[in-house]
């Protein structure tokens, strides 16, 4: 892991006052920062009315998505969007269009809405594009709402000159209405807690990594892109989640290393208990990539009551897409904030990566 560490901080171009660099689009600190400064600050409402009122999750919170309770108060709509700018546009596994359905769904879905009431389909593209690679990307997005039970609704489509794009960009936005106790924070984790990953992790990035790369490791090598909306549903009707993640951008370090700030605790791994393939693990190494560090784009992160994790856990791996659910550790009181990995030899603090980490990745 110090490998990987040590050649990404060597990547890593530090982030310059005066303008954008890739470190600010990496979903790390620096994102964060950018998002913090120079976001938050400008759109977060201090006076919101139902910035206060249970179920509601502002801007501010910097969760998957924001909630708003409406009508007598006893329900929310939740809304998140997301952009996709993913190089290849086609990749072993799966599409941008893929992507940007599923992405926008496992977000709402993180936020306790499986429920997809309405997404939005917004298009990017460059004069010249083949017609027919635009047709494969919208089939594409509409097996993708088949699959999670969606409607694409309303949209947007602009043209750029020849030259002035590098590829598609997608942009998609989610909006459900839930019962507000139904909406789940990414912030709940209570020392105690069982952590919960979904399945195998890393699969997306190296995939995509190894694509762009062109390297052949000898084995499947395929993105775990898939909308997760069922499988959080069946997570949710088995016990009490108290928080949930995509660990997309920035992998599974990052989104735990959040979770455990903003719920203020540790969250102790045991490294062993982390599903990992076979292939992605060792085209990981020939990479220089951890698959702890790279974005998953099928995959949940619970924590879940200690007493319910075996139920939720099992009731996971009855889905398709949960079959290698692992209970991988557990909240604590101590190390607030932090995450612990115990690696069977000794512990160490597992840390977000830092840098531009892998750019256009999703
Ligand atoms: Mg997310």
């Amino acid at each position: 892991m110090n490998h990987s560490r040590t050649e990404s901080a060597s990547r890593d171009s530090t982030p310059d006052e005066d303008v954008v660099t890739l470190a600010h689009g990496a979903g790390t600190g620096h994102t964060r920062s950018l998002v913090d400064d120079l976001v938050v600050t400008r759109f977060h409402d201090d006076e919101s009315e139902t910035a206060a009122s249970p179920g509601a999750v502002e801007l501010v919170a910097l969760d998957d998505g924001s909630a708003h309770p409406v009508g007598d108060g006893d329900r929310a709509v939740v809304v998140t969007t997301d952009s996709h700018v993913v190089s290849p546009p086609v990749f072993p596994g799966g599409d941008i269009g893929r992507l940007a359905v599923a992405g926008t769904i496992n977000d709402l879905a993180v936020m306790g809405a499986t429920e997809v009431l309405s997404l939005t389909c917004s298009l990017v593209i460059e004069e010249g594009y083949p017609v027919a690679e635009l047709e494969s990307i919208l089939d594409s997005m509409q097996a993708t709402c088949d699959e999670a039970d969606a409607r694409i609704t309303t949209g947007d489509t602009k043209v750029m000159p020849s030259g002035d794009l590098d590829g598609p960009v997608l942009n998609t936005t989610g909006v459900a209405l839930v019962s507000r106790e139904a909406v789940v924070r990414d912030a709940g984790a209570s020392p105690g807690d069982a952590i919960i990953v979904s399945g195998t992790v890393g699969d997306h990035g190296i995939a995509l990594l190894s694509a762009r790369e062109g390297f052949d490791f000898g084995g499947p090598l395929e993105s775990d892109v898939a909308p997760v909306n069922g499988l959080v549903r069946r997570a949710l009707a088995a016990g009490r989640v108290t928080a949930m993640k995509d660990p997309t951008r920035g992998g599974l370090a990052t989104t735990l290393n959040e979770m455990a700030q903003k719920a203020d605790v540790g969250l102790e791994l045991d490294e062993q208990a982390i599903p990992v393939d076979d292939t992605v693990a060792s085209a990981g190494e020939v990479l220089g990539i951890e698959p702890l560090d790279v974005a998953n784009e099928g995959k949940v992160v619970f924590t879940v009551a200690p007493d319910d994790a075996e139920a939720v856990c099992t009731a996971i791996r009855e889905h398709p897409l949960g079959r290698e659910a692992a209970v991988i550790g557990h909240a604590t009181e101590d190390h607030a904030g932090r995450v612990v990995l115990d690696t069977g030899l000794g512990r160490r603090y597992l840390s977000e990566p830092e840098g531009q980490t892998l750019p256009r990745i999703c």
